[in-house]
């Protein structure tokens, strides 16, 4: 029922099944997922899915899937390729839990941790030879508006912004957070802070100070739910230390400017993906649903246009610009970027339609 396709493929999807949590158990959820042992094929009711990996909630899943769907990205960023990888899925299915954006749960080490780890560590192996820049962005889109999330002010916005559900942008004195798009395709955030950093440490002090300030609201699925995007972003730039080479009459042979590389790895743990309806709230959490469902409406039929190799090769039209999610991304997804896409689901019964959307969404982007 699935398609076959080929490793060159440049989206990746790998599906994460998460235990039952004890809110289920509560409630007498029964299980409704089955796993094909030894191969990466999802079973709900009649439906039978195949992706690149499934991960199920025995072993350590965590470990497995880093190795095998994000290493080779990290490993790419000293390629200078662009990668991206993103966490999909309804709210309370696991992706903040997946991608470790809200930092340590337990003894669990989410992807964006494991990232730095093996980012750091490939530094320190290469840094006699290479010299190396990191900075780093934190940033949501909310109801199509770009935030700031290391912004030292947001805190204090959040805050007055859950009081009266309204954005108040103005409060920090600061316009709103822009995407550009520079002539060689690049894209580049104006107006969002970037920092600078050296060591893991204070990496990991950026994620948290942007997990702190991200945007949630309460809905009647999960209190800590979120409507937004957030994107973590991680540029590596590297300069070659050696001395360029000359001829004997002073030419130079190897120009530094080859021995430039600068690539981004996105970071991106996507809002809920429930229909707007379940929320069950107020007229405003509607209207941010629906602005929601546009980004990833926009990411869905960006993924697929760039899965569809027939249609690539004939240099059919990407839809970037149909939302500030894809706009951002688009130097990052397809060309020779490297993407992931990892699928969260519940396994609960109660949650069977939504997981059946989120599969089929994944499917669709192989
Ligand atoms: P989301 O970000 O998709 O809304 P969360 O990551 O917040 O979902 O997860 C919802 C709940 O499920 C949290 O209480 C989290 O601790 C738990 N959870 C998610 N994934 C796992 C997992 N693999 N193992 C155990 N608990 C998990
Ligand atoms: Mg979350």
């Amino acid at each position: 029922m699935t398609m076959e396709h080929g490793e060159d493929c440049c989206v990746k999807v790998a599906v994460h099944v998460r235990p039952l949590i004890g809110d289920e158990k509560l409630q007498g959820c029964k299980d409704c997922i089955a796993i094909v042992p030894g191969k990466p094929q999802v079973q709900i009711g009649s439906h039978s899915f195949t992706f690149d990996h499934v991960y199920g909630s025995t072993g350590t899943p965590s470990a497995a899937m880093f190795d095998e769907c994000v290493a080779p990205l990290v490993e790419g960023l000293f390629q200078g390729y662009n990668a991206t990888v993103l966490a999909y899925g309804q709210t309370g299915s696991g992706k903040t839990y997946t991608m470790g954006t809200a930092c340590k749960e337990g003894s669990y080490i989410g992807i964006i941790p494991r990232a730095m780890a093996a980012l750091f560590e490939k530094i320190e192996s290469l840094k006699s030879q290479v010299e190396f820049q990191l900075r780093v962005s934190f940033i949501e889109i909310l109801k199509e508006e770009v935030r700031d999330l290391l912004d030292p002010a947001a805190a204090i916005v959040g805050k007055v912004e859950n009081g009266n559900g309204h954005a108040k942008m103005s409060v920090t004195g600061k316009p709103p957070v822009q995407i550009r798009e520079s002539s060689n395709g690049v894209i580049t955030l104006a107006g969002s802070t970037e920092l600078h950093v050296t060591t893991q440490k204070e990496m990991t002090a950026c994620l948290e100070q942007g997990s702190l300030s991200r945007a949630t609201g309460s809905t009647n699925m999960n209190n800590q739910s979120s409507r937004s995007h957030a994107i973590f972003t991680i540029t590596l730039e590297q300069m070659r230390k050696t001395d360029p080479i000359m001829t004997s009459d002073g030419m130079v042979i190897e120009d530094l400017n080859e021995d430039y590389l600068c690539a981004k790895l996105h970071l991106v743990d996507l809002a809920g993906s429930e229909r707007a309806k379940r929320t069950g709230s107020d007229g405003l959490r509607f209207k941010e649903g629906v602005h929601i469902n546009r980004g990833l409406l926009a990411l869905g039929n960006v993924i697929s246009a760039l899965g569809d190799e027939k249609k690539r090769k004939e240099g059919a039209h990407v839809p970037y610009r149909d939302s500030k999610l894809t706009r951002l991304l688009q130097d990052s997804l397809g060309g020779n970027s490297k993407t992931v896409m990892i699928a969260c689901i519940s396994p609960a019964d109660i949650n069977a339609e939504e997981t059946l959307n989120t599969l089929k969404y994944a499917n669709r982007a192989r």
